[in-house]
């Protein structure tokens, strides 16, 4: 019956398609080498072939600490809070230690 296989060509490629995607779910091409690598591997150790990394940090561990950032009790921008007591504000100018002085 040519119905019946052409029937099962379709169900078999819905089928292959369904596998395609679960794949690239599970496949990512790497965007330096442009190999097929595991997308788990890829963003937790980076790509096994090139070495490439998507956050571009080496290790976790070395990784430097952020700077403590706050809002500027002036003007509202995000700063970082030792640049905000020591030298104030670079938006408005506002000082943690102004008025007396
Ligand atoms: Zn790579
Ligand atoms: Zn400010």
């Amino acid at each position: 019956m040519i119905l019946g296989t052409v029937f099962k060509r379709v169900v078999d490629e819905a089928k292959n398609e369904a596998e395609r995607k679960a794949k690239n779910a599970y496949w990512v091409t790497c965007p330096e080498c442009g190999r097929q690598v595991v997308k788990k591997e890829l963003a937790s150790k980076g790509c096994y072939i090139c070495g490439y990394q998507e956050n571009g940090n080496v290790s976790d561990r070395g990784r430097p600490r952020k700077p403590y950032q706050t809002h500027c009790p002036e003007c509202g921008v995000k700063v970082i809070t030792q640049q905000l007591h020591e030298e104030g504000c670079y938006i408005c100018g506002w000082r943690r230690t102004g008025g007396s002085a």
